[in-house]
């Protein structure tokens, strides 16, 4: 994230993707037929960040800190308002409805609702066929269908029920539908926005066991987009936290959840519930006051308003995204010290130092809360 570390990982094509002051802002208008532009909401604003090939890049936040918006701009299904993505080397910003064409190949999503992300009226082997049909690929006979099944036993459905509507399906099922048809085109990055957020409890460890066997088997890069920061901590390698369409901290997911930095990222683990409390005293911290409005967002530092530890500074400076002496960058004047984390969160920095904070780091499947097999399709 650095500027020399970025140019070196990118001299040596290390990323997958580069984002530089990325920035998406809806038009707010008034007026039914001669509209006019009183203001903006500032969904994603000047935004920068690296992903590595191959690597899991988890992005957290509340709900409208730009998360799905990001997710949405790097696929390109918006239209950013300024600033550059590289893929692969080029850059896909500007790029024009033919060069999408090409872009949608190699990088496709993960969408968060399985049922209103599936056509209702199309058979699920003609939805997972989709994108060869709008590709122009496998025209032979039979190469599709054959495919498609192929697809579906991949991903851990019964290639019988090729000619079933997604509605015959339950919503573990259904998302494993939305991943077929993902990784159909086997692309180079998959963006999954959410992907269990709508999924009972019972079967969310078998679709995120399913998303990481797939990234090992073709070698994807994935980027997580979640707001369960227990499932990010699974999943991901390292972590980017979203506040108010600013990336406030980034680190790898051990030293993030180990040493949290910025405030914003203490007060989000803290409010994790923690089942059997361990190592002391813990002072929890509660967020206070509302979330700012991103169409007027607080000068500065956008979390000063919230913030246990804001001082004049805060609100006239904004601070910029660096490293804090840890592997952690973080947007802030006042980092969290060893003594706060250890007030607020006494497990963390032993967890997040010996390593066993990341499942990642262990390989082994996420726990599956359900007694039916990951690879069965009759209950997801
Ligand atoms: Fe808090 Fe100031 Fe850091 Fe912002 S810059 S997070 S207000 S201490």
């Amino acid at each position: 994230m650095t500027k020399d570390g970025a140019s070196a990982a990118s001299a040596n094509g290390a990323n997958l993707v580069e984002v530089r002051n990325l920035v998406k802002h809806f038009p707010i208008t008034r007026g039914i037929i001669f509209q006019k532009q009183i203001g903006a909401v500032k969904a994603v604003d000047d935004i920068s960040f690296d992903v590595k090939r191959g690597e899991t890049l988890g992005i957290v936040g509340e709900t409208g800190c730009g998360k799905s918006t990001t997710a949405r701009l790097l696929v390109r299904l918006l239209d950013p308002t300024s600033g550059t993505i590289l893929f692969d080397g080029q850059d896909i910003a500007s790029a024009k409805k033919d060069d999408l064409k090409a872009l949608h190949r190699q990088s496709q999503m993960v969408f968060q609702d399985p049922y209103s992300s599936l056509n209702p009226r199309k058979t699920v082997g003609s939805i997972i066929a989709d994108p060869f049909v709008i590709h122009g690929l496998l025209t032979g006979s039979g190469e599709r269908r054959k495919r498609v099944q192929e697809l579906m036993d991949r991903v851990g459905l019964n290639p019988e029920h090729y000619n079933r509507y997604p509605h015959e399906f339950s919503g573990g099922q259904r998302q494993r539908i939305g991943v077929a048809r993902a990784i159909a085109l086997e692309p180079k990055l998959l963006v999954a926005d959410e992907p269990v957020s709508a999924l009972d409890v019972s079967i969310q460890a078998q679709v995120l066991n399913l998303l990481r066997g797939l990234q090992r088997e073709m070698g994807l890069t994935l980027i997580f987009i979640a707001h369960d920061l227990s499932v990010v901590r699974h999943m991901c390698d390292r972590v980017a936290v979203m506040y108010l369409g600013k990336i406030v901290e980034v680190a790898p997911s051990d030293d993030l959840y180990g040493f949290p930095r910025h405030p914003y990222t203490g007060a989000l683990l803290s409010a994790v519930p923690v089942p059997r409390p361990s190592g002391g005293r813990r002072e929890r911290e509660l967020l206070t006051g509302d979330v700012p409005s991103p169409a007027n967002p607080p000068q500065a530092c956008r979390f000063h308003t919230r913030c246990f530890k804001a001082q004049a500074i805060c609100s006239e400076d904004d601070p910029p995204l660096e490293f804090k002496g840890t592997r952690n960058m973080a947007a802030c004047h006042f980092p969290l010290t060893e003594s706060e984390v250890k007030l607020r969160l006494p497990a963390a920095l032993t967890a997040g130092r010996n390593g066993s904070g990341n499942a990642r780091g262990g390989a082994g499947p996420i726990a599956d809360q359900s007694s039916s097999s990951s690879s069965s399709s009759s209950s997801t």
